[in-house]
């Protein structure tokens, strides 16, 4: 069925570590081969025999209006004629910019970069550089990238692989970063109260995706902004992952938070390679060349990437978008747990705006340790399952999924009517 991509894999591995750009990507965590991906459109990805799947990974969250909508096309086909790129400025920079500040409420002042990864790095040299302190606080399970301060107790690949932290991170880096477990306030007191003076800032996931899907508990993120006030600290809101995508104005909207600074990536791109961070004008200052905190970028502020997410960010203000993306996601997650549930299957379901999770646990479930007594043969069984019906899922409990605008309701029937035949099958 799957003859070419497993030909192609072997090819892969051979000039490209472990034969993929990016770890989850091979699928190890499932026991099976990646499927090579030939082209995708709407809901749908095309691997490269030929098999179309309905994709609920949409490149990792990117894809919110689906795989190459026209509008975004129309507009790439007119930015490539004019040139790819230039290290110049731009008036698309600009028109992107002001589009992201009219949409996140606590952004005054935005940088473009080239990743979520660069958007998280250069965020927190930014805060140590302006509060003078070094200790940067994270929460256990979340990912912020994989830039060295970041690979302690992380989410994603490293949580789907089971890794401990990274050879080639040195001690004397990650000791200045502290990871604590997720939706626990009495330990962030604890822990400003004995150190907050040397923290220069709190970076949380708003609502983490990379452990699975877990949303923060009442009240959790309004500490996390108190003590940081209390203490001279940062807080910095990471939603590359939960920005434009669980609502307009990101995570920070739906819990009411203003964050000092707001990183974002994946939809802000349109598809294309884009990472982005911003928040107080006062702070953002201290960036080069308008202050001494250094950080570049040859491709930042790509016309192609600008162009792309300019038109996407166009689209998702349209009125009504979220709402009617929101019922979707409602339904398929209500769906799946109906689905677990009928065959007898302990399952934890969640969701936000057009972002959910499934896990094969009866929960509840807060934090890291919680996601970890999830049943992972139960879910590989079912990723395989379901793939092999045409559902493409991410192949990792640690991920969340994304619906798309694309996606119809009839796919939606397609999907929970697949989880209820192979969840029967399976229990
Ligand atoms: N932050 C969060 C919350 C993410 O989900 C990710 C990637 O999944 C990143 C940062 C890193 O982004 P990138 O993979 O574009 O470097």
């Amino acid at each position: 069925m799957d003859t070419t991509s497993k030909a192609l894999f072997d090819r892969a591995q051979t000039v490209i570590p472990g034969g993929v750009n990016s770890p989850v990507r091979a699928c190890k965590s499932v026991g099976r081969d990646p499927l090579f991906i030939e082209r995708a459109k709407g809901a749908r990805v095309y691997d490269a025999d030929g098999n179309g799947y309905l994709d609920y990974v949409g490149s990792w969250g990117p894809m919110i209006l689906g795989h190459a909508p026209e509008r975004v096309n129309a507009v790439l086909r007119d930015a490539i004629e004019k040139g790819t790129s230039f290290g110049a400025p731009t008036e698309l920079e600009i028109d992107l910019a002001e589009l992201v500040i009219d949409t996140v409420a606590s952004v005054d002042v935005v940088r473009m970069v080239n990743s979520g990864t660069e958007a998280t790095m250069s965020a927190i040299r930014l805060a140590r550089g302006f509060t003078g302190r070094d200790v940067v606080i994270k929460f256990d399970g979340c990912y912020h990238g994989h830039a060295d301060s970041f690979l302690v107790a992380a989410g994603s690949g490293v949580a789907t692989y089971n890794i401990a932290g990274s050879p080639g991170v040195p001690e004397d880096t990650i000791k200045h970063t502290l990871s604590i477990p997720y939706n626990d306030i009495d330990k962030v007191r604890e822990v400003m109260t004995s150190m907050g003076d040397k923290v220069a800032c709190i970076i949380v996931e708003p609502i983490a995706g990379n452990m699975g899907f877990i949303k923060p508990k009442n009240d959790f993120l309004k500490v996390l902004r108190e003590e940081t006030e209390k203490h001279g600290a940062l807080l910095i809101v990471d939603e590359v992952m939960t920005g434009f995508r669980v609502a307009l104005g990101g995570a920070q909207s739906l819990y009411g938070i203003t964050p000092d600074l707001t990183t974002m990536g994946k939809i802000i791109g349109g598809g294309l390679p884009v990472g982005a961070y911003g928040g107080r004008a006062d702070i953002m200052a201290h960036i080069a060349p308008s202050g001494p905190v250094y950080q570049a970028g040859t491709l930042s502020g790509n016309p192609l990437a600008m162009a792309a997410g300019i038109e996407t960010l166009k689209a998702i203000r349209e009125p009504g978008f979220y709402e009617a993306l929101s019922a979707k996601t409602t339904r398929l997650v209500n769906g799946l747990k109906g689905a677990a549930d009928k065959a007898g299957v302990p399952c934890t379901a969640d969701t936000a705006g057009s972002m959910f999770g499934l896990y094969f646990t009866a929960g509840p479930v807060a934090n890291f340790e919680d996601a970890k007594t999830s049943d992972l043969e139960l879910f590989s069984a079912y990723y395989n399952r379901m793939l092999e019906e045409g559902i493409y899922l991410a192949p990792s409990q640690f991920e969340a999924a994304f619906v798309s605008a694309a996606h119809t309701d009839e796919d939606i029937d397609t999907t929970i009517a697949t989880a209820t035949k192979v969840l029967a099958e399976l229990a």
